[in-house]
């Protein structure tokens, strides 16, 4: 289980996260919406070691996450997509999803040896082009290896920044179905960043709402949707 205590971050003068606490649990996707500039990726990135907090605590299953570095956090089980895409584009799809393997069997070998990598290749339809240099790859493809890279790591946690960012519908429908399979099978926490409100409140079992760093609400969609401060921040936009 995620816990994220009190959590600020600055950037210079901007206050990118204010007093930011919440907590996400084995098999829960929380989505965590907001608009441009609210923190979303900022949240994401301090979560994952990418940033350091100015401030707070986080922490995965009591073991401590605060500003120890994306490769503490992915020892540690922390799974994640990027906004903008960073898979390596020289290495083949295979290679990029194998060097999320290792970092699994080094640290957590029985959680490894249950993930077949060639299976999940082929369940994202990526069996055919898994030779090639990820960089060469479509779009959508680029995307889904982002998600399969990260479940190579055998995430206790997952998280995915805008997955859905470019796709058409049915695509995003088909991650949504995605998601929410992969919450099953690996009772992973999950949290999903994205501005398409449809597929979060179709995926989500609690959506966060942040505005300008802050914490607006954090409730089930329905609440969300009905919600009159977010109404007013966010989905009257
Ligand atoms: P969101 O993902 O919700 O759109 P971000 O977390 O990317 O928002 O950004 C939150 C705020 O922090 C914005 O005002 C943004 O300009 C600022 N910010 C984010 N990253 C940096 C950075 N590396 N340096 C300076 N300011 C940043
Ligand atoms: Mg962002």
């Amino acid at each position: 289980m995620l816990s994220v205590r009190n959590v600020s971050k600055s950037f210079g003068g901007v206050h990118a996260l204010r007093d930011v606490s919440l907590a996400c649990g084995e098999s829960e996707i929380l989505g965590l919406i907001g608009p441009n500039g609210a923190g979303k990726s900022t949240l994401v990135n301090a979560i994952s070691g990418v940033l350091v907090p100015s401030q707070g605590h986080i922490a995965l299953d009591s073991e401590d996450l605060t500003g120890r570095g994306p490769e503490h956090a992915a020892h540690l089980g922390v799974g994640r997509t990027f906004q903008n895409l960073r898979l390596f584009p020289s290495m083949t799809a295979r290679q990029n999803i194998e060097v999320a393997h290792i970092t699994c069997r080094r640290q957590r070998p029985a959680v490894a040896a249950a993930i077949d990598v060639e299976a999940l290749m082929a369940e994202y339809g990526l069996d055919a082009v898994a030779d090639r240099p990820a960089g060469t790859l479509p779009y959508g493809q680029q995307r889904r290896l982002e998600i399969v890279r990260a479940l190579a790591l055998g995430p206790k946690l997952l998280l995915l920044d805008e997955p859905a960012a470019g796709m058409n519908d049915y695509e995003s429908e088909e991650l949504a179905h995605a998601v929410q399979r992969i919450r099953d099978r690996t009772r992973a926490a999950i949290i999903v960043i994205d501005h398409d409100l449809r597929f979060i409140m179709s995926v989500c079992d609690r959506i966060c709402v942040l505005d300008m760093g802050e914490v607006v609400a954090i409730d089930a969609p329905a609440a969300i949707r009905a919600n009159p401060k977010v109404i007013d921040i966010y989905l009257g936009q």
